[in-house]
């Protein structure tokens, strides 16, 4: 990617997005298109078409998506697959009718099957049954990433697909019902300890197992890939490590500086028991995460704290 290149960044506003967007600008990128949700519906064709003719991006980050913890992609399984599936098919058919040089489409571990050996390889995707939760969501991701790599053999397009593992950071949603395990955690602690409330309500049984990926560390994974990965095969993107529920609701704690107790709320589904991704393609090419857990823990509070998620609360 050369400096001046303009660059497409789809879902800026988000975690994911915001801090792709942050590390461009870091590495001296100046020429952005960019839209808020506001004023380009991804989901509709016909903007999104226009959107690409007028603007000629030569480089699409697609990390637009509807996202978000358990319980809501339990709930809203038709909004998942459908908005999903509309955003990703716009923006990936729009590339290549406009000859963007290269596209990244960002995915999920969730694409993996429930019983996959671990850690997950990226040849276990479409092995087994998917985890019944997800799977809507998961059906969307692995239709981006069977379009990005139709699309490659079909037509000869760079598009290249890289599978996230559970994220966490800086614009992250804290929602109560819809968020992910690790910002529900931290709101829920802090409200407790700022209430002076004797216990915090935690989910499932706390044995399923979970990694865990800074968000500026994805961003810099993706700005390495975007430069020197062109294959066909899509990439995972994880520390390589992962913990329990348990160990998570703990490490929170401890950060947070709750000194109550935790009450475990089986009613809650706990998921898929453990997708811990398998990284070595990743390490063989060169990169490697560089916040652990407790340090991006640390950093995401002092932000809570600082007020900067305040919105949400
Ligand atoms: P998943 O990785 O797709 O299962 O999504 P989540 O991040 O929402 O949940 C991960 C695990 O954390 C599941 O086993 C949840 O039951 C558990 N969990 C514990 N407390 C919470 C909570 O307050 N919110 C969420 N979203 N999950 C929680």
């Amino acid at each position: 990617m050369e400096k001046n290149a303009k660059i497409y960044i789809a879902g800026h506003r988000g975690m994911v997005g915001s801090a792709i967007l942050r590390k461009l600008q870091q590495e001296g990128f100046t020429n952005f298109a960019l839209r808020t949700s506001k004023e380009l519906d991804l989901r509709n064709q016909e903007a999104v078409q226009q959107f690409f003719e007028e603007e000629r991006p030569e480089y699409v980050f697609l990390a637009a998506a509807k996202v978000g913890g358990i319980v809501a992609n339990n709930t809203y399984r038709a909004d998942f697959l459908y908005e999903n599936l509309m955003i990703q098919n716009n923006v990936i058919h729009s590339a290549h009718v406009t000859d963007v040089k290269k596209l990244m489409f960002l995915g999920s571990s969730c694409i993996y099957p429930k019983m996959a050996p671990q850690p997950l390889k990226e040849e276990y995707l479409l092995t087994s049954e998917l985890e019944p939760t997800n799977e809507p969501y998961a059906i969307a991701k692995i239709a981006g990433i069977k379009m990005c790599e139709s699309y490659r053999r079909q037509y000869g397009r760079n598009f290249i697909s890289v599978m996230p593992t559970n994220l966490y950071g800086p614009n992250d949603n804290y929602d109560l019902q819809n968020s992910h395990v690790l910002p529900a955690l931290i709101r829920k602690f802090h409200e407790a300890k700022v209430n002076g409330s004797p216990t915090v309500e935690v989910w499932g049984t706390g044995s399923p197992l979970r990694e865990f990926l800074y968000a500026d560390d994805l961003a810099d994974a993706c700005y390495f890939l975007m430069q020197q990965y062109d294959g066909e095969e899509f990439v995972n993107v994880g520390t390589g490590e992962d913990l329990s529920i348990k160990a998570l609701a703990e490490l929170v704690k401890e950060t947070v500086g709750f000194e109550g107790e935790l009450v475990w709320n089986t009613e809650k589904p706990d998921g898929t028991p453990r997708k811990l991704m398998d990284v070595s393609k990743l390490h063989g090419l060169g990169w490697k995460h560089r916040v652990d857990l407790p340090e991006g823990i640390r950093k995401v509070y002092e932000k809570f704290v600082e007020h900067e998620e305040i919105r949400v609360l």
